[in-house]
């Protein structure tokens, strides 16, 4: 489910598996968080990744603290990549402080994500401020713009199982079961995901579900290999920022789970939060460098075109995709 409606798995291309398009400025959030809003820059980088092959965008910013659907909506429209957002949670830190979501309910939660699934973004809902959500079949009447339905639930851990949010993981844990939807989970440099992975498959989600992100931030190859073997799809996104050492972290971690057999438990990324990536916001090395950097080191790494297909794109894709 993108942004402009269902696409088939296999039309979404050469796919970013966790990135960010568009984010606002939360008042009464972090101080330091992200801000990227603007969208020309953003649209000019994005039909240039098109013109080059690119295909399709996970967008990983959910509700509440800084994702407007529209904003998704008008970039894939203008660049023709393909964007899927996200229904879900981010880091507390990220909200107000008195962002009402980390006070309901796990049932209550749940409610929140399955509406979104259901009836669009609430930011999308043309009607949403008159008459609260639509009924099912007032979405996209003639003459309203529909709303625009996520493709994921991201949700966001923190260092220890403890520290996080236990009443959203169980509303995100019975609303993956419900819809079928895939799990994009934000880890803090991949700790305690033996934890994370415990607990969902105690309440019933499939690892099959489940994609980890930040994880080559941990690149150790033993535990990588056990979540790989256990079903979970593993998001790896350092290859931009040297403060990840990618060198000596996820380009080896590629070379042993390609070597294990493993690569289609893999998916790779950008993670551009940050407006100093974007080649058009004056940074870099941009998106383009999911070809130039990326691509290129996987083909000369000997890898088979398929696999780096896989890599870049079609293994998020078969993830993402609700039967
Ligand atoms: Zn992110």
């Amino acid at each position: 489910m993108t942004v402009l409606g269902p696409v088939p798995v296999g039309e979404l291309g050469v796919t970013d598996a966790h990135s960010h398009l568009y984010i606002s400025r939360v008042a009464g959030g972090a101080a330091d968080a992200p801000v990227l809003t603007d969208e020309d820059g953003v649209a000019r980088e994005l039909a240039t990744f098109r013109a080059a092959g690119g295909g399709a965008i996970v967008d990983c910013q959910p509700g509440g603290c800084g994702r407007d659907g529209r904003a998704l909506r008008r970039l894939s429209e203008r660049s023709g990549v393909h964007v899927v957002a996200a229904t879900g949670f981010h880091r507390r830190l990220y909200y107000p402080p008195d962002a009402p979501l980390f006070n309901l309910s796990a049932e209550a939660a749940a409610d929140v994500f399955r509406d979104e699934i259901r009836h669009g973004l609430i930011e999308t809902r043309t009607n949403q401020i008159a008459s609260g959500p639509p009924a099912s079949g007032a979405v996209g009447e003639a003459g309203e713009t529909p709303a625009i339905r996520p493709g994921v639930i991201k949700i966001a851990a923190e260092a220890s199982l403890a520290a996080s949010p236990q009443a959203l993981f169980a509303a995100a844990a019975a609303v993956a079961r419900e819809t079928g939807y895939a799990i994009e989970m934000h880890t803090e440099r991949g700790a305690a995901v033996e934890a994370f992975l415990d607990t969902f498959i105690a309440q019933g989600v499939a690892p099959e579900r489940l994609v980890f992100c930040h994880v080559d931030k941990r690149p150790d190859f033993g535990l990588h290999r056990e979540l790989a073997r256990a079903g979970v799809l593993l998001e790896y996104d350092t290859f931009f920022r040297p403060k990840y050492d990618p060198e000596r972290g996820v380009w080896p971690l590629i070379g042993q789970m390609a070597g294990a057999g493993l690569a289609g438990s893999v998916a790779l990324a950008t993670d551009m939060a940050d407006p100093g990536l974007w080649a058009e916001l004056g940074g870099g090395p941009g998106l383009l460098g999911i070809f130039t950097i990326i691509g290129a080191r996987l083909t000369d790494m000997g890898l088979p075109a398929a696999t780096i297909g896989g890599l870049l794109g079609g293994h998020i894709a078969a993830r993402l995709a609700v039967n």
